[in-house]
């Protein structure tokens, strides 16, 4: 048998580090709920067709980092790569619509065949909002402030930059289309393949690229912010204005364009240089046409995702858990007599450490180990009196307690 390993790109959250990953999670699920976000989920996987009718045939995610395969039914399935276009499936499949605008929170694993490095996995997790039904630049200003109150909750969002650009309407990205054409056309042999590919499906996506060969021709190219039209810019113009008015800082970068395809008017990133290359912490934008894509009626709607293990890697310290009492039976009577104390005191919200077996050193080592705050010692003669001994395990101080006030006496 080869040796046992997990995946390349996939890593275990063991209970040290998980505080850190719930924390995350937790912040979020508070945060997204004070505005109103109500948290769902969907299945893990979804028909190929969800994912590569959306996220469009020419991005990164759809041209290789799908993790697709077969079922025993002969359907084609994909490990879902991203929420957005799960959660508009299922928008439209439960019949949502008359339930307008639609705020849901929801997080969970993501899976992309990708070269796994820092902050760069194959299975990871993320946070995501979305608002759908609302056209109105407002939801645009919700959803970024529901992100950044995250980010500054976890301590994070001093450290970063929110960049923002519009990817304009239907009608902007046809007229910048034909230039941006025209321009990589006349530096073809400077593209990477994987560019020239996309340049007659969608030569935006060239911004996005990684390869240096095309990063560099794309100082001079023509920027779609000339090509916006004033619809367009008005709207962009508008939540610009509503970050203003609340007081969210950000820098408008003509470079941005996102990952996915499906992305209209405002798209935004919040990147740390804390991460390396890794440093995009928290994207999204608006996404009007996606829901018509996947083949609902036409419903504006704009949202983000957040990368947990990045959040994670930057947010400080949990706070650390209650801390627990340890029960110390001493001998057969007292053993039976705490498994019943341990469950009523747990019953009440009192978290117990109980060992299986041990003497009283073993067991003291163990209360230690666990950082219990008491041991609440039992042994014959406190058992024949109704009593334990609580040991007060920071000041050192003992004393007794009726067995039948244990929990009030602990509940401090
Ligand atoms: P990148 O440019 O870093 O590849 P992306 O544009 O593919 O990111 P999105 O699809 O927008 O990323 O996903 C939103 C967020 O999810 C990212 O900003 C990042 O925090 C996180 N993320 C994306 N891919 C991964 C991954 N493979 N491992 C860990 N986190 C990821
Ligand atoms: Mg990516």
């Amino acid at each position: 048998m080869t040796s046992l390993q997990p995946i390349r790109g996939t890593h275990d959250i063991l209970p040290d580090e998980y505080p850190r990953f719930a924390q995350v999670v937790e912040t979020a699920r508070e945060v997204s709920r004070l505005y109103g976000y109500r948290e769902m989920a969907t299945p893990i996987f979804e028909t190929t067709e969800v994912f590569a009718r959306t996220s469009g045939e020419t991005s990164d995610v759809v041209m290789k980092q799908m993790y697709s395969f077969t079922d025993r039914g002969g359907d084609p399935l994909t490990l879902r790569p991203e929420y957005t276009a799960g959660i508009c499936r299922a928008f439209i499949t439960n019949g949502q619509q008359q339930n307008l605008p639609f705020k849901v929170f929801a997080w969970g694993p993501m899976f992309r065949y990708e070269r796994p490095q820092k902050g760069r996995y194959r299975q990871f997790h993320q946070l995501d909002i979305e608002v759908i039904g609302s056209p109105e630049p407002a939801a645009d200003v919700e959803v970024i402030a529901v992100g950044a109150d995250i980010l500054d909750r976890l301590g994070l969002l001093a450290d970063c930059t929110l960049e923002i650009n519009s990817l304009g309407d239907p009608e902007s990205r046809a007229a910048h289309r034909k230039v941006l054409i025209d321009y990589f056309k006349a530096h073809i042999g400077k593209l990477s393949e994987d560019s020239r590919a996309r340049l007659e499906r969608n030569p935006l996506r060239i911004f996005d690229s990684k390869d240096e060969g095309d990063r560099a021709l794309l100082p001079d190219a023509p920027l779609l912010t000339g090509y916006l039209t004033p619809a367009a810019k008005e709207i962009f113009a508008a939540v610009l204005r509503g970050l203003d008015d609340i007081g969210i800082k950000y820098h408008v970068n003509p470079h941005l364009v996102r990952g996915l395809d499906y992305y209209t008017h405002a798209a935004f990133e919040f990147v740390t240089n804390r991460l390396g290359a890794q440093g995009t912490v928290l994207a999204g934008g608006r996404y009007d046409g996606l829901i018509e894509q996947l083949g609902g009626a036409p419903t504006p709607a704009t949202g983000w995702a957040a990368g947990i293990e990045r959040l994670m890697m930057l947010a400080q310290e949990p706070k650390p858990a209650p801390r627990p009492v340890a029960l110390v039976p001493l001998g057969e009577a007292a053993e039976r007599k705490a498994l019943v104390l341990a469950r009523d005191l747990r019953r009440r919200g009192i978290a117990v450490e109980l060992d299986y077996k041990g003497n009283m050193k073993r067991r003291l080592q163990r209360a230690n180990k666990v950082n219990a705050r008491a041991a609440v010692i039992l042994g014959d003669n406190e058992l024949a009196k109704g009593v334990a001994a609580v040991k007060d395990l920071d000041k050192g101080e003992q004393h007794e307690v009726a067995l039948h006030s244990l929990a009030e006496a602990l509940s401090a």
